[in-house]
């Protein structure tokens, strides 16, 4: 079986043939630093730390380069309602996204280029673009220059739509010297207060699918093998990439690749939902593990509606593969994780990066692992749970794996709760019998303790305060 793939360009299911034997270039659009992520900011990450993983095991050396947007409208909003730099801003985020990543098992990317790094590359495309007749600065003066969407008959082609049909871009205050209100802004001249870079028409700051494009040729050439992001990326960013690299005369993508995105019943998620799906505090609920688990069961491309339910479901179906590992490991002693893989595992993620079908062959076999510990079939034991390892190894989830060993508190929470449930049952008897004294007295040895205890209608609820 070959490996193949959804390509959004293509509408269908492509076998995987990269430009290069042995070799796969992966472009994926990483964090605009403007906040510090939430739960589905991380999604992607997780969803394509999978895919590369599969790709290595499949035997290809992988490069990934993944960006970081650090100058952006939000990102300025943010440094000026603060009242402090705009790099401030992207320092802080960008290293909260790092930390974020490495919590879930993201391998890091090979490499990790920042936007204001890359002004040489970006004005060399711009200007290849107005030689070619595809780009042109404002007829203002204003330092914007703009890409023509009418001299590219191939504008739409990536979103599916037609040039006739599109709105205006309305990524500029005004459409200050657009020929076309549809143009779209490779570079945004210079406001009063807002950091700019020279270039031969005039200062200004990069636009975003600018970035993007002078980013991913100089890491992985002209043409490479996929291009990654989630599904609202599609249009106006990965269009606007396409067209101005190819444009420009670049191959660019070969294979486009979309995550489908983490909506709260049915509604797409926003920054202004609120700090609770901000990963610090997801982590809280639920252990880094069970956290990536969850992110990676649902198929890439199908939407997660998002719930802590849902969430805590996850950990459950983990627990129980965890739970089998450790018995296992416990009846036999250690077990290598195996190279060889399960057909239908192998099989499912060849076939458009299937997890929750190779998450079915995992159950199977935790079962099965299970009846031969019952069965005291030491030897079957011993040869499931290398399989078993082998595959949480390749969707990075294996519970043995050095990757978890210091997230803190595996199995130790479990422990932690069953102690304090202790504390707060007789902290409920006691005031049961009206023994206020003694009530008070537990209450305050576990916020000794680090223990915060808060009355909720579903009973007590716990949690360690932090620091
Ligand atoms: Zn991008």
């Amino acid at each position: 079986m070959s490996l193949r793939f959804y390509d959004t360009r293509a509408r269908q299911v492509r076998d995987f043939v990269p430009l290069r034997e042995g070799h796969v270039s992966l472009y994926l659009c990483g964090a605009t630093v403007q906040a510090a992520p939430h739960i589905g900011h991380i999604r992607s990450g997780v969803n394509f730390d999978i895919l590369r993983r599969w790709l290595v095991h499949r035997g290809y050396r992988v490069t990934l380069c993944r960006n970081v947007t650090d100058i952006d409208d939000k990102i300025i909003n943010v440094a000026s309602a603060e009242g402090v730099p705009w790099w401030e801003v992207s320092e802080r985020n960008q290293r909260a996204f790092t930390w974020a990543y490495d919590i879930l098992n993201c391998l890091p990317p090979t490499v990790e280029p920042r936007a204001t790094g890359h002004v040489p590359e970006m004005i060399e495309l711009m200007r290849r673009l107005i030689e070619r007749g595809h780009a042109y600065p404002a007829a203002d003066d204003s330092g914007d220059v703009y890409f023509d969407v009418t001299s590219f008959p191939d504008y739409g082609e990536l979103s599916n739509q037609r040039l006739d049909q599109m709105r205006g871009a309305g990524d500029t205050d005004s459409d200050r010297g657009k020929r076309d209100p549809r143009d779209f802004a490779l570079w945004k001249g210079t406001r009063p207060g807002e950091p700019s870079w020279e270039t031969p028409w005039g200062s200004g700051r990069p636009g975003w699918h600018l970035e993007c494009s002078a980013m991913a040729t100089k890491y992985l050439g002209p043409t490479f093998d996929i291009h990654g992001g989630g599904v609202d990326l599609v249009f106006p960013h990965h269009e606007n990439e396409s067209a101005q690299s190819r444009a420009a005369g670049d191959g660019f993508a070969r294979y486009w690749m979309h995550n489908g995105l983490l909506s709260m019943s049915g509604e797409k998620m926003s920054k202004s939902v609120g700090n609770s799906l901000l990963i610090p505090e997801i982590v809280r609920e639920v252990r880094p593990v069970e956290l990536r688990y969850y992110l990676a069961q649902a198929h890439y491309r199908s939407v997660i509606d998002y719930s802590v339910e849902a969430l805590r479901e996850a950990a459950a179906a983990y627990q129980r593969i965890e739970g089998f590992v450790t018995r296992a490991v416990e009846a036999v002693g250690d077990v290598a994780p195996s190279k060889e893989l399960p057909e239908p595992f192998a099989e499912a993620l060849d076939d458009d990066l299937g997890v929750s079908q190779a998450l079915a062959a995992v159950h199977n076999h935790v079962r099965e692992g299970n009846s031969a510990l019952a069965e005291g079939a030491k030897e079957r034991v011993a040869e499931v749970t290398a399989r078993l390892r082998g595959m949480l190894t390749v969707l990075g989830l294996d519970p043995l794996s050095e990757s978890w060993a210091d997230t803190g508190d595996s199995g130790l929470r479990g422990v932690v709760d069953a102690l304090v449930t202790v504390a707060l049952n007789q902290r409920q008897a006691a005031r049961e019998r009206r023994d206020y004294a003694t009530a008070d007295e537990i209450r305050d040895q576990l916020l000794d303790a680090g223990i915060t205890v808060e009355d909720t209608p579903h009973g007590p609820r716990w949690e360690l305060r932090n620091g």
